[in-house]
């Protein structure tokens, strides 16, 4: 008999949701952790630092509530990396106090140190303090996530030259920084400390960023993140960085040459699996450390999963939870539904960005006909009293059947106000619905109705043409 029915490496969300899953189901279930905090990238490097921080900034920055108080309107005068460290650690340790307390209630045994297979049910364990220990499992779940990836061509120290896990034990708030890459980290970093006043220059080599999201408002970031001195360089490629003294020097492969207070390298991230030995398990990984699943989360070794940023796209927390959860249920023999095909994207920019569904660049590009429905804030009595009026909601809607097609939001609230539109999507609700709907007044959420009602109106009018012609 096996010490354990079911193994995880790694503590991060894909890791704990599997764990809890497996042990819901009544399996004896371990978890191997390589740090000593438990959460992995998303508690203590990655989502929820960041997320936390940008809540710090919003508040001590009083960025929001310019509109109504004025330009000038700060909450604090100085604001200091204690300022903005502080609140960030609160959360930290509490979110690892309620995952501490998650495992041990669902009775996972958590086993500190580095895994690696030994074979295909043999993990070995080594930490600081213990030689190596063997663990053996029916079943084994990688979950060992991603980190930075770090190119040779670039002098990283940690101090000016860092990438986004140096970012959050920066020793003051740089006055200038350059940030290569405009992915998702990378921008959302970009308009925090454009907020807090650094003056932020961004490398990007495409032409374009965040591609994946609606055009017009990847403009309005884009509008919003120049008035806060922001300097975009498309289609330029970084040739080298390197330290000058106190400053960071980036230069461009056009001759270019940006010196800065600190440079944030996010250009991309690596699968954490060159520990992990998975030769001994006959498992390999790509050249970026990701390992190959099936729909079922199973590797190439049937007893095998891998769930969350190891095995790549879309590399969110939101999705490695459910991998982990959906991996763990198939591994105990369970009915196992899917992924929802309707995940919604949520970029905590300042201002911030959420879309579920298509864009009208995939729904032109398909010949799908739609209609839009727009509906900005600074028509809603809510968007007047918060101090918001560059946010909007975007309705894409069938001009076959009236079907939600897509919801893209912009502004505050646009990562919550998502989930109304994915319901509706996702119960396969029509424009009518929101047409008829009453929301509670006065609420963001009533951007729906308004949008619903302009989709409706285009599509009335279009109707109407078309029955005089016939
Ligand atoms: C700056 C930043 C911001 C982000 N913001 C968001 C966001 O807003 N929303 C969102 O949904 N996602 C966000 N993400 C992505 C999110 O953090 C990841 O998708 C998520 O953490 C992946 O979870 P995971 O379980 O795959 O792995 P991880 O969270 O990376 O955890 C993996 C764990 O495995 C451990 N481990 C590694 N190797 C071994 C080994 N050999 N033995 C034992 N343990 C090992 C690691 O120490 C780590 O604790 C962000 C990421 C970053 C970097």
């Amino acid at each position: 008999m096996t010490d354990f029915d079911v193994l995880v490496l790694g503590s991060g969300p894909g890791g704990q949701k599997a764990a809890i899953a497996a042990a819901k189901l009544g399996r004896r279930v371990a978890i191997v952790e390589k740090r000593h905090m438990l959460g992995g990238v998303c508690i203590n490097t990655g989502t929820i630092p960041s997320k936390t921080l940008r809540e710090a900034v919003l508040y001590l920055t009083g960025l929001n509530q310019r509109e109504l108080y004025g330009a000038s309107y700060r909450v604090k005068e100085e604001i200091t990396v204690a300022d903005l460290g502080m609140r960030t650690q609160h959360v930290i340790g509490r979110e690892i106090q309620v995952i501490r307390s998650q495992l041990g209630r669902n009775r996972v045994t958590v086993l500190q140190g580095t895994g690696r297979f030994l074979d295909a049910h043999t993990i070995g364990i080594t930490s600081e303090e213990d030689e190596e220990r063997k663990v053996t499992a029916e079943k084994i779940i990688i979950a060992t996530g991603t980190s930075p990836a770090r190119p040779g061509s670039v002098d990283f120290d940690d101090r000016t030259i860092i990438d986004s896990d140096a970012i959050l034990h920066l020793d003051r708030v740089p006055e200038t920084l350059v940030v290569v890459g405009a992915g998702v980290i990378g921008i959302e970093y970009a308009s925090m400390f454009a907020a807090l006043g650094t003056k932020v220059t961004v490398v990007e080599r495409r032409e374009r960023m965040l591609e994946f999201c609606d055009l017009e408002i990847v403009e309005a970031l884009k509008y919003h993140l120049r008035d806060l001195a922001v300097t975009f360089r498309f289609g330029e490629n970084v040739a080298a960085v390197e330290r000058r003294g106190s400053v960071a020097l980036t230069i461009l492969e056009s001759g270019k040459k940006i010196p800065a207070d600190c440079v944030m390298y996010s250009a991309g991230r690596q699968g954490k699996t060159a520990e992990l030995c998975l030769e001994a398990a006959g498992l390999e990984a790509d050249t970026r450390g990701r390992i190959t699943v099936d729909a079922n989360y199973a590797t190439a070794v049937p007893h095998i999963y891998a769930v969350g940023d190891v095995i790549g796209f879309p590399a969110l927390a939101a999705t490695s939870m459910e991998q982990g959860r959906l991996a763990a249920q198939h591994a105990c023999g369970e009915p196992v539904e899917g992924l929802g095909d309707l995940p919604p994207i949520g970029i905590y920019t300042i201002p911030e960005i959420s879309f579920v569904g298509k864009s009208e660049d995939d729904l032109t590009r398909d010949k799908i006909p739609f209609e839009v429905g727009i509906s900005r804030y600074r028509e809603l009595a809510r968007g007047q009293i918060i101090g918001d009026s560059y946010g909007m909601l975007k309705l894409l809607v069938s001009s076959e059947d009236r079907r939600l097609l897509g919801v893209h939001v912009f502004g505050t609230g646009a990562t919550e106000l998502v989930h109304i539109g994915q319901t509706v999507m996702g119960c396969g609700g029509t424009v009518d619905y929101l047409v008829n709907a009453v929301f509670n007044y006065p609420t963001l959420a009533e951007s729906y109705k308004v949008a619903a009602l302009d989709a409706m109106n285009k599509m009335r009018v279009i109707a109407r043409l078309t029955a005089d012609q016939s």
